[in-house]
C-alpha cells in the first residue's frame, strides 16, 4: 500500500466545497491534500450537472457549471496541493496524534481533516433492464460530459426529473431527434423547462412517451440502432430510432464509513456547531455534509463553512495561528502587504 508524506490537513471531497477548502488551506500556509471517490473534481458540478449554468454563486451573474470547478482548481492550484481522485476513503485510523485516511490503495496520514463529502460518494442510478447493462459506455450514457458529441444522432432519455428534461431541452436543436421516456405522467422538473419539451413534442422535433420503459435495446454491426418501448399500461411494445440511451435517474449516494467515525449524526449528515465541530476533535465537516438549524445546501454555503473549518482547524494544528485570516486583500502569500 503507497503510504504519503504526513500534511497538515486531510479534505475529503473534491466538490466546490472542498476545492475552496484546498485554497483556503494553502493561504493559512498550511500542507493540505484532497482525497475524492470520483475520477474527476468538482463534486455534484461535475458529475451531475457540468452543463448547466449556476446563477446564484456570488460575483458570477452566471456560470457553467463546469467553468466553476475549472475556476475553483485554478485557484486552489496556485498553492500546488495535492488532488488525489479515484481514492474513495473507506477508514480512519488514528495513532499519536495523526490521522489516516485509508483507501483501497493508498494510505493518507494528517493532524486534521475536513470532510466536505458531500452527499456522499455516489452513483448513477441504473436501468433495471437486463438488457441495458452490455451497452453501457457502448451507446447508453448516465452522465454527460460533451453535449456536442451526440449531434445529429437519435437520442433517447429516460426520466422525468429535472436532469432528464434539462437534458431534453438543451440537446434539442443539437441532436437528429429526442424521444424523452417516463413511467408516468408526472414529472420532477422545472415547469418552464417541461413546457418547452413539450412545445418541441407538439411541432415534432421532440417525442415525449409517458407511461413507457425500455423493453429492448436493438443492435446492428455492434452499435445500438434502435430501442423498443413498453406501454406499461397495455404491455404493447413499439420500435423507436435511437444511436445513444441517456438515462436520467438520479443518483444513488452512499456515505458509507465516514458516519461510523464517532461524529455527532442525524439522518445521514454530520451535525456541525457553528465552527464546523463534528464532536470528535480534529474533524471538521463542511458543504451539503453537515446539517444545523437554518443549514442551506448550496454552493455559497460550502464556501463560507470551508473558510470558517479551514481557520479552526489550522490553528487546531497550529495553536500560535489565529482563527482569523486577515484579509486576503492584504496578505503576503499573494505578494500584497501582509498588516
Ligand atoms: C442538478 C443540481 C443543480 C444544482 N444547482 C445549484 C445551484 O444552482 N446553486 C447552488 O448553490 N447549488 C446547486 N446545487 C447544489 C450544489 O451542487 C451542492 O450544494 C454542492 O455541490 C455541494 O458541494 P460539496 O462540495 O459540499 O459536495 P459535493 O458537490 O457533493 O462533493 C462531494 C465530493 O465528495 C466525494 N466523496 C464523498 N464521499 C467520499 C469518500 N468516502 N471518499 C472520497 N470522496 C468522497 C464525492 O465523490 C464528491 O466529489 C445543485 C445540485 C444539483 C444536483
Amino acid at each position: 500500500m503507497a503510504s504519503h508524506e504526513i500534511r497538515d490537513l486531510s479534505i475529503i471531497g473534491a466538490g466546490p466545497t472542498g476545492l475552496f477548502a484546498l485554497f483556503y488551506a494553502g493561504m493559512r500556509g498550511a500542507t493540505a491534500q484532497i482525497l475524492d471517490a470520483l475520477p474527476q473534481a468538482g463534486g455534484q458540478l461535475a458529475a451531475l450537472y457540468p452543463e448547466k449554468f449556476v446563477f446564484d454563486v456570488a460575483g458570477f451573474p452566471k456560470v457553467l457549471a463546469k467553468d466553476l470547478v475549472a475556476s475553483l482548481l485554478m485557484q486552489a492550484g496556485q498553492f500546488g496541493q495535492p488532488i488525489h481522485l479515484a481514492q474513495q476513503v473507506i477508514g480512519l485510523e488514528e495513532a499519536d496524534g495523526i490521522f489516516t485516511l485509508v483507501t483501497e490503495t493508498d494510505r493518507f496520514p494528517s493532524r486534521a481533516i475536513i470532510i466536505a463529502a458531500g452527499i456522499g460518494a455516489f452513483t448513477p442510478r441504473r436501468l433495471p433492464q437486463a438488457c441495458a447493462a452490455p451497452w453501457y459506455g457502448r451507446g447508453i450514457h448516465d452522465v454527460v460530459l460533451e453535449p456536442k458529441q451526440f449531434a445529429g444522432q437519435h437520442v433517447t432519455i429516460i426520466g422525468g426529473g429535472d436532469t432528464a428534461f434539462d437534458w431534453a431541452h438543451q440537446l434539442d436543436g443539437v441532436a437528429k431527434s429526442i424521444t424523452l421516456v417516463h413511467r408516468s405522467d408526472r414529472f420532477r422538473a422545472h415547469q418552464a423547462t417541461v413546457d418547452a419539451v413539450l412545445a418541441s413534442a407538439s411541432q415534432g422535433r421532440s417525442a415525449v412517451h409517458t407511461f413507457h420503459e425500455l423493453s429492448d435495446v436493438i443492435a446492428e454491426d455492434g452499435r445500438i440502432v434502435a430501442i423498443e418501448l413498453k406501454d406499461i399500461k397495455t404491455k404493447l411494445t413499439k420500435r423507436v430510432d435511437c444511436d445513444v440511451v441517456l438515462p436520467m435517474l438520479g443518483f444513488v449516494s452512499d456515505m458509507g464509513i465516514l458516519l461510523e467515525w464517532g461524529l455527532q449524526v442525524a439522518k445521514d449528515e454530520i451535525s456541525v456547531t457553528q465552527t464546523m465541530e463534528t464532536g470528535r476533535p480534529g474533524i471538521w465537516a463542511c458543504g451539503d455534509v453537515n446539517t444545523y438549524p437554518g443549514k442551506l445546501k448550496l454552493i455559497a454555503t460550502g464556501f463560507a463553512e470551508s473558510s470558517i473549518a479551514v481557520n479552526q482547524a489550522v490553528h487546531w494544528v497550529y495553536p500560535e495561528k489565529k482563527v482569523n485570516p486577515g484579509h486576503s486583500s492584504n496578505l503576503a502569500v499573494f505578494g500584497q502587504k501582509d498588516d
